[in-house]
């Protein structure tokens, strides 16, 4: 096992990492901008390196900063975390030439199932299904067009590069496929330097359901059953829970079998989540690979027991899994909302600022994942999500129960947060009887007075 690692990253799932490490006497090194001098992980670490002023492209995102401080302090390995460098093939590639182990699959890996239309090949290729689209990529506007009619409309357009949501555009109809095409490329070039663009058929009100899966460095690949997060918001996720309420046990066997089948196409190791959308006649079609680990990682560890960061750290230390896939059983019901510093009233506008009062829920069944305080600054410069909270219970009415009894407690005053409009949520009669696609929070917006889920600054 590793002796020291160094985690790039930061916010919760820095302090998270340090954790895991912690229980298996792995010591840490924390790596900081100047706006996260007073941050938690800072002061948990065993070690810290300052590697830049705040915002994200002068520090967090800079490889050769992060790999100088690595060599510093002579780490065994680095943990990528989620977002910044996580996904980023150079990275993993210069870890590598350092010799020093990323924590997470292969560089080319990472290329591969990180270029959108690339991962679609790959599984197919093994016989998973993917949405019906375009072969690749597609740069002729007419062309793209014809694909989009032989397809049938309405049709996505999505970035190959595209990530978080962003680099997404529908169209409806040929009238304005082509505005719309245009439209998906540039963003896309902006937002990732690359403009390639796909085209899938837009599946009609789908549910979103991804498979954890857990691969060794010698060949094995189980998964841990799924997680569902159709609860969106703009493409991006809000609730997540394990198991699906839709899910039936034919349904996650076939599923399942796909995600280590998708998993071993490209020679995955490490975590990784392998992303499906499921049609109503329970249809399912790959849609990307997550080659790191997820923010809603938490929901799957409190269903099996298995702590995914631990689990991590052993592969890349080259350990094997020590269980098969007979031995992962789900128990029991676990939710995870994400506690934004954000304004749900000015149309979710991030919130940062000082915070006054900090009182998190605990108990029974709740776990918080947080690196926030009373007296932390939130910074302007990073992703506006301060907290997850994931609580877990004997079945769904009861896990119901418990995250709207967590989400009464939590007390964050200093800044918005969009803890009103989650326990909204969570409290809406279609939510809880588990009928929702990904369509939910557009529908629930539009029936919901705005008063319910409006967020004060005390
Ligand atoms: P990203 O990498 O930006 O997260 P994804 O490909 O994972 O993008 O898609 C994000 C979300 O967008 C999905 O969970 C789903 O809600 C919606 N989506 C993506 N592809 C389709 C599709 N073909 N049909 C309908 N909805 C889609």
């Amino acid at each position: 096992m590793f002796k020291k690692i160094l985690i790039a990253n930061r916010g919760e799932i820095a302090l998270r990492i340090i954790r895991a490490c912690r229980e298996l006497g792995i010591e840490t090194v924390a790596v900081y901008s100047e706006a996260d001098v007073q941050s938690l992980h800072v002061q948990l670490a065993d070690g810290a390196i300052c590697i830049g002023p705040a915002p994200g492209n002068e520090s967090y995102l800079r490889a050769e900063r992060i790999i100088a401080a690595a060599e510093i302090a002579d780490v065994d390995a680095i943990h990528p975390g989620y977002g910044f460098l996580s996904e980023d093939g150079d990275f993993a590639e210069q870890c590598e030439d350092c010799k020093i182990k990323f924590i997470g699959p292969r560089s080319e890996t990472i290329r591969q199932m990180g270029d959108k239309a690339m991962a679609r090949e790959t599984v197919q290729a093994a016989g998973v299904p993917t949405v019906p689209g375009s072969d690749g990529v597609v740069r002729d506007p007419d062309k793209a067009l014809q694909v989009a009619e032989k397809i049938g409309f309405p049709v996505i357009i999505k970035a190959v590069a595209g990530g978080g949501g962003r680099g997404m555009r529908l169209a409806h109809n040929a009238m304005t496929f082509q505005k719309e095409f245009a439209a998906a490329s540039n963003e896309a070039e902006k937002a990732f330097g690359n403009g390639d663009v796909y085209i899938e058929k837009y599946i009609e009100e789908p549910r979103h359901i991804e498979f954890q899966i857990l691969a060794d460095e010698h060949g094995n690949v189980i998964h841990l059953g799924e997680r569902d997060c159709s609860i969106q918001r703009r493409h991006q996720k809000v609730v997540e829970e394990s198991p699906s309420p839709f899910m039936t046990p034919d349904l996650r066997q076939a599923m399942g079998d796909a995600a280590v089948k998708a998993a071993k196409s490209c020679g995955y190791w490490n975590a990784g989540t392998i992303e499906f959308l499921v049609d109503k006649h329970r249809n399912f079609y790959f849609i990307e690979m997550n080659t790191r680990i997820q923010v809603e990682h938490p929901v799957t560890e409190e269903v099996t027991g298995i702590d995914l960061i631990k689990e991590q750290l052993r592969i890349a230390s080259g350990g094997r899994l020590g269980r098969k896939q007979e031995d992962v059983k789900i128990t029991g019901h676990a939710i995870e909302v994400r506690v934004c510093a954000e304004n749900p009233g000015m149309n979710f506008a991030p919130s940062p600022g000082d915070i006054s009062l900090y009182y998190p829920p605990g108990g029974h069944g709740v776990r918080v994942d947080s690196h926030i305080y009373g007296g932390y600054t939130v910074p302007k410069y990073y992703d506006s999500m301060i907290a997850k909270v994931i609580v877990v219970g004997r079945d769904r009415e009861i896990a119901l129960a418990r995250m709207n009894r967590a989400l009464n407690e939590y007390l964050i005053r200093g800044v918005f947060t969009n803890i009103g409009f989650a326990k909204a949520i969570v409290n809406d009669p279609e939510f809880a009887r588990g009928n929702f696609t990904t369509r939910f929070i557009e529908e629930f917006m539009q029936r919901t007075p705005k008063t319910l889920f409006e967020s004060k600054l005390h």
